[in-house]
C-alpha cells in the first residue's frame, strides 16, 4: 500500500528537507501545495509542541491522512524566553535576518546572561489516532558579533560553546548533529521504524 503523509507547510525547505528524510523510508511525500484548498491555518497555540500539532492536525481532520509539521524558534533566557513561537515574526516580518540580528547584539549589548536555545517540536497525526510529538533543544549563547556564512535565520548570532563556534559556522552535518530539529527529527525516524508505519 503506497504510505503517503504530507508535510503541513509551504516552506520549500521544510518540504524538502522532510521529503530527504521520508523518501528513503517509502513515503510518498506531499505538501500544502497539493492542496491548494486548505485554508491558512492559525497558530494559537502557547507552545512550539500545541502550534505543530494544530498545523498537522488541521491537515489530517481535513484530508483524513497522516500529517507531520513542525514549529521551531529561539528562545533568549535575558529577554524572559523571547521570541520563543514568535521567532520568524519577531523585529518584523520583512526585516531581513543582518538587520535581526544586528538588533539583537545591540539589545544584548548590557545582558550578562547571554543563554539561549533553539526548540524544535515535530507533529505527527493519524486519521483516528493522537498526536504524537517530538521535541527537542540546542543550548547556546548570543555571542558577541555575528560569524559564519551557513544555516539560516539567528545562526550567525547563535554561539555553539562546545565547538566554540557559531550554527553558522558549522557544515550542515555538524549542525544537524547537534541541532534541535536534528535531534527532534531523529527521534521522529526511530519511532516510525519501532511503529512499522
Ligand atoms: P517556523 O517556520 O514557524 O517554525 O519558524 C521558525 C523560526 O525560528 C525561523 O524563522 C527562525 O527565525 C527561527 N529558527 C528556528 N530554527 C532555526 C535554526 O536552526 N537556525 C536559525 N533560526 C532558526
Amino acid at each position: 500500500m503506497e504510505k503517503v503523509i504530507v508535510v503541513a507547510s509551504k516552506n520549500k525547505g521544510k518540504i524538502r528537507e522532510f521529503e530527504e528524510l521520508l523518501c528513503p523510508e517509502g513515503y510518498t511525500v506531499k505538501s500544502l501545495y497539493d492542496f491548494p484548498d486548505m485554508p491558512e491555518i492559525d497558530e494559537t497555540g502557547t507552545t512550539f509542541s500545541e502550534n505543530a500539532v494544530i498545523k498537522a492536525q488541521a491537515v489530517t481532520d481535513r484530508y483524513h491522512i497522516m500529517a507531520v509539521s513542525d514549529d521551531s524558534g529561539l528562545e533568549i533566557d535575558a529577554f524572559d524566553r523571547q521570541p520563543g513561537i514568535h521567532s520568524a515574526r519577531w523585529l518584523g516580518h520583512d526585516t531581513d535576518y543582518a538587520e535581526k540580528n544586528r538588533i539583537v547584539l545591540e539589545m544584548m549589548k548590557d545582558k550578562a546572561d547571554r543563554t539561549c536555545r533553539y526548540a524544535c517540536a515535530i507533529a505527527i497525526t493519524r486519521p483516528g489516532e493522537e498526536p504524537v510529538v517530538f521535541f527537542d533543544t540546542v543550548e547556546g549563547e548570543i555571542a558577541r558579533e555575528p560569524k559564519g556564512e551557513n544555516g539560516f535565520g539567528y545562526d550567525p548570532i547563535i554561539l555553539y560553546p562546545p565547538y566554540n563556534k557559531t550554527m553558522a559556522e558549522m557544515t550542515k552535518d555538524e549542525k544537524n548533529g547537534i541541532s534541535h530539529r536534528g535531534k527532534a527529527v531523529r527521534k521522529m525516524e526511530e519511532w516510525l521504524k519501532n511503529e512499522n508505519l
